[in-house]
């Protein structure tokens, strides 16, 4: 240790991993005595469903083995508002600087503010390096200096910049770690979850998945679109919590030249795009990017029965469209919903049933264990048509002809609605069309897509341009 390093606080957010990882570099340069710590912030509690809380608790304690592995004390966990833990703990460690990477989400930055000031005070700077993006929210301008509304040429910028390499690999044996004085007593994680949250399995599930034969990362552009084959990369959940970052990815899918490894390459740029957006329009959380839509009557469930009735059955995966429902029971079982559903089943809520995409963003953030405040609003608002670049309102998915494209053979029907098992394929996107209706216990459809597609279009006719 150099005679200058004081020691630091390297603030864990969600960037559970100790490769790649720029902040934690920063925290122990110059040989700095690192105290790595978590806050468990009542807000962000208060506002995460029992999907990510589990998950968060899998990660800690898998962050706190690794650390541990590496012959530290662990990871010290406090519970309070982060300016307030934050000061005690840099007090207590005579830390000058905590280390973090930038969050660029609105209540991430309003909470950075107030940690900021509160160091301040105290003569602790809050330093910031690195994000949990490939290419951080703000890098990128159109021509005209001002954020990109559209994808396609943000992908072309995004791809023109370049992404740095990996960042230097920080040993754990080599640093000298801290632990707080008041340490929080960890709650039990579940046994299922702390195999597979944390870094180490995260790359091992990555590694597979990139170097298996079939239904992996070559026939990703083929599959990626089919819920059935289930070959998508799974990664947005390790991604959430920075268990692996997209540099790492995007370094090691330069080894690749298929169209599958492109195809992925662009998905982690709509990641980045997202998080761009609302870096740019933070009332995105709530309000649509496109203010006319703020006058399309939606039904309101707190005051009408049967709206709330809709809801209800969308949400417990009832609604009597087999795609749509064993979406949102993928969701409810396994936190996870696979994209082509996601947007199937958003665009139902919205289309077919009327009711806010307010609402079933905040179902999915309830659910969902990559529950993304950039990429849920924004997707959600992408389907709704009121978002940047989205999908035109008017284009409604059919979510029969969606179910016969995507799920031709119904295997992923099967899967999660086991009541459907035994009806034929030719019924199975349609159950109520088999003789006798559909099978018991499976209820018939609650609205009629043709009738309800043309209610939206009338309701849209109030908004149009
Ligand atoms: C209504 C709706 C809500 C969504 N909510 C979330 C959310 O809360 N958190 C979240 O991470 N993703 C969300 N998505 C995007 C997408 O559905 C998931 O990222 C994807 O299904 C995760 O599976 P995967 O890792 O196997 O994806 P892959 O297809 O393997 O893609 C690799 C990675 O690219 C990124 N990516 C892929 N598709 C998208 C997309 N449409 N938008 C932004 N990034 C994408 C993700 O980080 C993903 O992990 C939502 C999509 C919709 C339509």
């Amino acid at each position: 240790m150099s005679a200058a390093a004081k020691p630091t606080v390297w603030w864990v957010r969600r960037d559970f991993r100790l490769a790649d990882n720029p902040a934690l570099g920063a925290a122990a340069a110059d040989g700095a005595p690192v105290l790595p710590l978590f806050v468990l912030d009542p807000v962000l509690l208060a506002s995460a469903g029992e999907a990510r809380r589990a998950w968060l608790f899998a990660a800690l304690h898998q962050l706190d083995a690794d650390l541990r592995e590496g012959g530290g004390p662990g990871l010290s966990v406090a519970q309070g508002r982060p300016a307030e833990v934050l000061s005690r703990v840099a007090r207590e460690a005579e830390a000058d600087t905590v280390h973090i990477a930038a969050d660029f989400g609105p209540y991430g930055r309003r909470r950075d503010d107030a940690v900021r000031e509160a160091l301040a005070e105290a003569d602790v700077e809050l330093t910031a390096t690195g994000s949990p993006y490939a290419v951080a929210p703000g890098s990128l301008m159109n021509k005209s200096g001002t954020p990109f509304q559209v994808f396609t040429p943000f992908h072309r910028a995004w791809q023109e910049r370049g992404v740095h390499g990996p960042a230097p690999a920080v040993d754990p044996a080599k640093v000298t770690w801290l632990q707080a004085t008041d340490r929080h007593e960890l709650e039990e994680a579940d046994p299922d979850l702390l195999e597979r949250a944390g870094e180490r399995a995260a790359h091992e599930a990555w590694e597979t998945w990139r170097h298996q034969d079939s239904e992996g990362l070559t026939d990703y552009h083929r599959l990626h679109d089919f819920p059935g084959p289930d070959a998508t990369s799974h990664l947005s959940v390790a991604l959430r919590w920075g268990h692996l970052h997209p540099r790492t990815l995007l370094a090691d899918l330069s080894a690749h030249t298929g169209a599958g490894a492109a195809a992925l390459a662009r998905q982690l740029a709509w990641r980045d795009f997202f998080a761009d957006v609302l870096l740019h329009r933070p009332d995105a959380v709530t309000q649509p990017i496109r203010s006319e839509f703020t006058g399309l009557p939606s039904d309101e469930p707190r005051d009408n029965p049967e709206a709330a009735a809709r809801l209800q059955a969308w949400q417990q995966g009832r609604t009597g469209y087999p795609l749509v429902d064993a979406g949102m029971r993928q969701l409810r079982a396994e936190g996870w919903m696979h994209n082509r559903v996601r947007m199937v089943v958003a665009s139902f809520l919205i289309k077919d049933l009327h009711l806010g995409w307010w609402e079933g963003a905040a179902w999915f953030m309830r659910h969902l264990r990559d529950g993304d405040i950039a990429q849920n609003q924004l997707n959600w608002q992408w389907v709704a048509g009121c978002g940047t670049d989205a999908s035109p309102y008017f284009r409604i998915f059919n979510p029969l002809t969606q179910s016969s494209k995507f799920d031709a053979d119904g295997t992923y029907i099967r899967r999660y609605v086991p009541e459907l098992a035994d009806v034929p394929l030719k019924h199975l996107h349609e159950p109520w069309s088999a003789p006798g209706g559909p099978p018991a216990g499976y209820p018939g459809p609650i609205v009629d897509h043709a009738t309800e597609r043309k209610e939206s279009l009338d309701r849209y006719e109030l908004i149009k341009r």
